[in-house]
Parts: structure tokens; sequence; C-alpha cells
């Protein structure tokens, strides 16, 4: 459990890395295509999903205009269930959060419900810091743990592994971390959820503390909500004896009727299910049933500055479907390592730099940069959230935040420059000569074998025409009086 994004390059250099790996490409073509017909196909069946999107952008953003009412409400209905509610202003004070309920009740291990939030405050690390093991039991989560490795989707975390791969992961890595994997094991998909399936079903029976995330949480009932498709998260939420959920505040919705909305959305997006296999839903403790000790940690982390911007606000609507993953040509090709974080993908792009601010880090200030701007993400998203408007005002703010830094980015020079040269018609006329006969150098140039006839091999180089437009107004219509 040492992989860590930390120290992630920024994301042009991860993504030339990954680009260089002709296996992880195949993998991930072959399944982001295979999820994203999927998807089109069950949306397809519902007449009115225009209106639903529509719905579920305007229930989200109500909600997020009045965060604060909301959150309150929430917060006195789990009390009024039996839940200690606890706020946590960023990842250190929610991940010590969950160490004090996991030492109060003396244990060295937990079991996990596959969770976002408890991926981007690292908690796997913090706890293990403090000599307690967070034993992911999601099965793709649990393949990226025993391969010591890093998620690369929202909603498949080792959609870069194939059968083989993971095969030769349980077989050389489960008997480290409990029930070993058959020695017989094949890469037959039924065999490795089986070895799954034992390996953690021994951990649930004696893990005395849980911890989950939640994909909702009903303000006006205290209800709190896990979608997932396996029933890992069924157990971990109903065998423990203490339950922890660390809650993104965004992930408060008003009413009952307004989670009837995004439980539609939610499964078609992401895995093209017309409803999911398991939803399950909890409020505090209920005496001889569940859990009988609760906690809900709240957990900001960014999110109020998120909020606080005005075109990236939308982004806090994300119910991390994944769908505009499974879209992204930039995604598809360098998968979901080289946006070094648990959030990869088009919502990556902009959650990172809204979530941890721009300016601050080379990594993250990377991260708007890496989309083409196509639009298929807004396409398909199920709130509405418009990626590409929100990547390029993402982008005018990490120009903004270096406009006084002593040594100033190349692009910051040429800007300048031109700027010098098109405020002045003779500086703009000489730069058009110079520019017009260095273009056609270049072409020639290009047409010699070398990284020049490479670079053109897949690129239009048009050879610059001899005379200018304004060369030839001035020779047809006479110089300006
Ligand atoms: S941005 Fe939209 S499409 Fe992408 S994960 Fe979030 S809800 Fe899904």
């Amino acid at each position: 459990m040492t992989a860590t994004f930390v120290g992630m390059p920024a994301f042009p250099v991860a993504a030339r890395e990954a680009l260089a790996d002709t296996q992880l490409r195949h993998n991930l073509t072959h399944a982001t295509h295979t999820i994203r017909d999927k998807r089109a196909r069950v949306v397809a069946e519902v007449p009115d999903w225009e209106e639903l999107r529509q719905a579920g952008a305007d229930l989200k953003d109500a909600t997020l205009a009045r965060l604060d009412v909301h959150l309150e409400q929430l917060e006195a209905s789990l009390v009024a269930r039996g839940a200690v509610v606890h706020w946590a202003r960023d990842a250190a004070e929610a991940c010590a959060v969950v160490a004090e309920v996991a030492r109060a009740h003396g244990v060295d291990e937990v079991v996990k419900v596959k969770s976002m939030a408890t991926q981007e405050i690292g908690l796997n690390e913090a706890l293990a810091a403090e000599g307690i093991a967070a034993w992911e039991t999601d099965l793709a989560e649990l393949i990226v743990q025993l391969g010591d490795d890093l998620p690369s989707h929202i909603l498949v975390p080792a959609i870069h592994r194939n059968r083989a791969e993971i095969r030769e992961i349980f077989r050389t890595k489960m008997a480290a971390s409990g029930r070993a994997a058959p020695d017989d094991l094949t890469d037959d998909p039924g065999e490795l959820a089986n070895a799954a399936r034992l390996h953690l079903r021994e951990k649930f029976l004696r893990a005395k503390v849980g911890v989950s995330g939640a994909n909702f949480a009903v303000a006006e009932t205290g209800t709190l909500v896990v979608v997932e498709s396996e029933g890992n998260g069924r157990m971990c939420l109903t065998l423990p004896e203490v339950l922890v959920s660390v809650v993104g505040i965004e992930k408060v919705v008003s009413s009952w009727d307004d989670l009837d909305v995004f439980l539609r959305l939610l499964p078609r997006s992401s895995t093209g299910e017309r409803m999911n296999p398991y939803t399950s839903m909890w409020h505090g403790v209920t005496p001889g049933d569940g859990p009988q000790e609760v906690h809900v940690v709240l957990l900001d982390n960014g999110r109020t500055r998120a909020l606080a911007d005005r075109v990236g606000r939308q982004a806090l609507r994300c119910i991390r479907c994944s769908a505009c993953l499974n879209v992204c040509p930039v995604y598809e090709r360098v998968g979901g390592h080289a946006y070094g974080s648990v959030y990869p993908g088009p919502i990556g792009a902009i959650l990172n730099p809204l979530l941890r601010g721009v300016g601050e880090d080379a990594q993250v200030d990377s991260l708007p940069y890496a989309s083409t701007l196509c639009g298929a993400c807004y396409e398909v998203c199920p709130v509405k959230i418009d990626i590409p408007a929100v990547l390029v005002d993402l982008r005018a703010q990490v120009v903004d935040s270096h406009r006084d830094d002593r040594r100033p980015k190349a692009e910051a020079v040429a800007m300048r420059s031109a700027a010098w040269t098109l405020s002045s018609s003779r500086r703009l006329a000489r730069a058009e000569r110079g520019s017009g006969l260095g273009g056609r150098w270049l072409v020639r140039l290009a047409r010699l074998p070398g990284p020049g006839a490479r670079w053109t091999s897949a690129r239009d180089l048009p050879t610059p025409p001899r005379e200018s437009f304004r060369a030839w107004w001035r020779r047809t219509r006479g110089p300006r009086s």
C-alpha cells in the first residue's frame, strides 16, 4: 500500500510515458468502448433523458446555492438518529477522525467500501502510518491495492489491467494479506471473482470497523446512500460494529424526491445499467441491526473554494458516474494515471484545480490543458456540467496566476512579443516579411528526412504566400493616404 499520486509529473510528461504503453492503450480502448456503447443503448431507452439531465443539473444548483442550510439540516437529522457528526476542513482533519475512531476501538484493521472521498484524502496511507490496515473490498480496488498500483478510472479503478495481469496479481499477492488464491487459478472472470470473494469474506467477518463514503446524503432524513454493483458495500455497511462514513459536503441532496432523479441518472450513466444491483441506505443507528456506532465526517477539502468559483462551481454537481472519461479521446489514449489524481479524465482536469487552486503546483496547472475541448464530456454528462467552458476559464486562471512570475513562461513571452509586434504597423510589416521567408525555409526543411518530415507526416505545414495581404493591398491599391 505504498503507491501514491504525490510527486507525479505534469500531464504532458506523464501522458508521453503512458502513450508509449501499447498494452495500456489496448486495454483502455476495449474497456471504454464497451462501457460507452452500453451506456448509449440504455440512455436511448429513456424518452425524457434530456429533461432528466436538466432536472439533475437544476436540483444540484439549487442545493449548492443554499448548501449551508442543507448541511445544517443534514447534521441535525443525523444526530437525531444517533450518528456522531464531524466536520473536516481538510484531508488531515478527516483522516484524524477516522484514525481516532479506529484507535478508540483498539483495532489494527478496517474494511472499506470503494469511496472517492477517502482516496482523495489519502486515508489508507494515513491509517497505515498509525499502524492500521485499510482493506479495500471493491473488486477493482482490491486489484489495485494488491498490485501496489494506483486507480486509473473513477468507476473501474483497475481498467488498465487485463485478466491475465489480474490473475498474476492474485496468485502472487493475495497470500500476504489473507486467504491465498488457489494454485490452479485461471484468468476466467468467474474464477477471479470467486477468489476475491473468498479472500474478502474473511475480512468482512472479522472487521470491527467499516469505512465508507456516500453517493448521496439526504438532508431531510439524514439518510446516506451508497450505490454499488458487487454487494461488498452492503457487507461493509452492515457487518462491522462501527461505521465511519466520509462524505464530501457537495453530496447533500435536499429530499427523497431529489434523490429519485439522481438514482435514475446514475446507473445508466455509469455502468450502463437500468438499475444498479445494490442501493444501500442507512441513517444513524438502528438498535440491534447493523453498526451500533455511526460516525459521519462531512468533508470540505477545497469544496468551498470550488463553490466560490463562479464558472467552476458547476463541477460540484458531479455524481461521479465516469461517463465523461469513457468518451474522452485524451483519456482513451493516456489512461488515468497521467492525470496524477484519483479524479482522472475530463472531470479530474477541472475538479483537481478547483479543489486545490491554481498557480501553486505545475502538475495541477497542467490539467486544464489536458483536453481537446471537443465537448464530448458535456454531451454525456448526466448533470450537464459544461466541462469545456470550465477548462477554458481555468486556463485563463492559470495564465493570470503566473503573470508576475520572475521567469515568465514561454507562452507569456510569445504573447508579449506578439503584442509588441502588433502594436506597430511597421513592425508588423517587417514580421510578415520575416515570417514569410522563414516559413518557406521551414517547409523545405520539413521535406528532408528527419524530425521535420516525421512531424509533418500527420500534419499540414502550408507554404506561406510570397506576398502578404497587406503588401498586396499596398501594391494594388496604393499606400493609405
Ligand atoms: S462530470 Fe458528469 S459525466 Fe463526468 S463523472 Fe461527473 S457526472 Fe459523470
